[in-house]
C-alpha cells in the first residue's frame, strides 16, 4: 500500500485525549498527525457536561486523586494562553453547586463532601438549611430538606476546548486527516505506519486515543485495551422566562441541572450499559425531565431544546490507560478517561507527550500502565 503522509506522531482520534496529546506533543517540536473519522470533538468530548471537579467522584479520594488534581491546575495554567493563541474562547469558568438532600440519610456522605472542600485552596462548602434553600429561585421542590453549597469546580464548553488544543497543534508542527484507522503495518516490535482506506501514514510513533472505540487495536497490536461504551443522554431545557434561569448548579434526586451559557439548562446525565448504540431515547429523556421537575418544579414549563447522546470510555477498574502498549517500543495508549476526560485531557495528554518524547513524566501515573490488564 502506498503512503500518502508521514509524521513523526501519529494520533488515532480527535477527542479530547487525542487533540491535548497533539497538543503537548507540538509544543515539544514533534510533527503530529491527528488521524479522527468522525470530526474533532464529534463524540463525547463534544458533547459532556463540561464540568471539571477534581475532589470528588469514582477513585477519588484513591487512586485518580493526584491525577485530576495536577490535571486541574494545568487546565488553569493553560487556558489564558491557549484562548489567546487560537482565538477559541472555551469560556472556563468558576461554578457554584448546590447539592438537595431529599432523605436525611444522605447526610453524612455529602457531610465528607463539605470536609474535603473546606480542606482545599480554592474550593469552599457549607450547609444551607431549608429557609436558605426556600428563597432560592426559580423555587426548588418543598421535598427538598437541605443543601450543600459547594463552590470552586470549573465548567467549560468541551467541544471549544477540544477544537482549542488541536487548532493550537496545527499551528505548530500539527496536521489533521480524516479518516478511519484500519489497521497498522509494523515491524520487529515497532510500527512503522497507521492504515486508512486512502492509503497509509509513514510514523516514527503511534498514540490510541480512540476512547469508547480504543479495543479496535486490540487485534492489531495482539494486547488487551478493555475499553467499553458507558452511554450518556442529556437534555437541554429552556425554561420560558429567563428572569427566572437559577443562581447554582443543582445535584439531586440521581441527576444535575447544569446553568450554561447558551442561556440552557442542561440535565444530565444517563449512565446506560447498552454497548455501542447511540439513538436518543424518550424513556431517557422522561427521567431525566421527571427528576428535574422533582429539584425545581418550574422546569414542567421549560421546552426540551436539544437531546445529546455520546459514550464515555471505561475500563475495569475505572481508572485511565496512560503508557507504552506492551511488547511494542513505540506505541502508546491514551484512553479510558470515564466519566472525567475532559478534567483529565491535559494531564494525560501531558504524560502521554512526556513519555513518547522522553520515556519520562512529572505527570503521577502511577496505577494507570497498560500492562495491568495484560
Ligand atoms: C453525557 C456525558 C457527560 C460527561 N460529562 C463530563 C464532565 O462533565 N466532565 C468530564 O471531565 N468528563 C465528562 N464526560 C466524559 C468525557 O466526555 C470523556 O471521558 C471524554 O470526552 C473522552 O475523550 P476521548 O478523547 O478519550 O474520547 P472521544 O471524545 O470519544 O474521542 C475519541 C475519538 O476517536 C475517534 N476514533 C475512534 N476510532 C477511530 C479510528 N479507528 N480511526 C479514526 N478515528 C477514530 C472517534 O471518532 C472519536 O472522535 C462526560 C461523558 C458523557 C457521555
Amino acid at each position: 500500500m502506498k503512503s500518502f503522509h508521514s509524521s513523526d506522531v501519529v494520533v488515532i482520534g480527535g477527542g479530547a485525549s487525542g487533540c491535548a496529546t497533539a497538543y503537548y506533543l507540538s509544543k515539544k517540536g514533534a510533527s503530529v498527525t491527528i488521524v479522527e473519522r468522525e470530526g474533532i470533538a464529534t463524540q463525547a468530548s463534544g458533547y459532556s457536561a463540561g464540568m471539571l471537579n477534581p475532589l470528588t467522584g469514582i477513585g477519588i479520594p484513591g487512586g485518580l486523586q493526584n491525577l485530576a488534581k495536577m490535571s486541574f491546575r494545568l487546565h488553569q495554567e493553560l487556558w489564558n494562553s491557549l484562548i489567546d493563541e487560537t482565538g477559541f474562547n472555551f469560556h472556563p469558568e468558576k461554578v457554584s453547586t448546590i447539592d438537595l438532600l431529599f432523605e436525611e440519610s444522605e447526610i453524612p456522605s455529602l457531610e465528607n463532601i463539605r470536609k474535603t472542600y473546606e480542606t482545599e485552596d480554592g474550593f469552599e462548602s457549607y450547609w444551607l438549611e431549608k429557609s436558605e434553600l426556600d428563597a432560592i429561585k426559580p423555587s426548588l421542590s418543598p421535598e427538598v430538606k437541605k443543601g450543600l453549597y459547594t463552590w470552586g469546580n470549573c465548567s467549560l464548553d468541551s467541544m471549544i476546548l477540544t477544537k482549542a488544543f488541536a487548532n493550537s497543534a496545527m499551528n505548530l508542527l500539527g496536521f489533521l486527516i480524516t479518516g478511519n484507522v484500519t489497521g497498522i503495518e509494523s515491524q520487529g516490535g515497532r510500527v512503522t505506519a497507521v492504515i486508512t482506506r486512502d492509503g497509509k501514514i509513514d510514523c516514527g510513533a503511534v498514540v490510541f486515543a480512540s476512547g469508547p472505540w480504543s479495543a479496535e487495536g486490540e487485534e492489531w497490536l495482539n494486547i488487551c485495551i478493555p475499553v467499553t461504551p458507558l452511554k450518556g443522554q442529556i437534555i437541554r431545557t429552556k425554561l420560558q422566562s429567563v428572569e427566572t434561569q437559577p443562581s447554582h448548579d443543582f445535584n439531586g434526586s440521581g441527576i444535575s441541572l447544569y446553568r450554561k451559557r447558551d442561556g440552557l439548562i442542561w440535565v444530565g446525565a444517563t449512565e446506560e450499559n447498552v454497548g455501542f448504540d447511540q439513538s436518543q431515547t424518550a424513556e431517557a429523556k422522561r427521567h431525566l425531565l421527571t427528576n428535574a421537575i422533582r429539584i425545581m418544579p418550574e422546569i414542567k414549563n421549560s421546552e426540551v431544546v436539544i437531546h445529546t447522546v455520546c459514550l464515555r470510555p471505561i475500563t475495569p477498574d475505572w481508572l485511565p490507560i496512560i503508557g507504552k502498549a506492551p511488547g511494542w517500543e513505540n506505541v502508546w495508549l491514551n484512553t479510558g478517561a470515564g466519566k472525567k476526560g475532559i478534567l483529565l485531557c491535559p494531564a494525560m495528554g501531558k504524560a502521554t507527550a512526556d513519555l513518547v518524547v522522553s520515556d519520562n513524566t512529572d505527570v503521577p501515573i502511577q496505577g494507570f500502565d497498560p500492562i495491568r490488564f495484560q
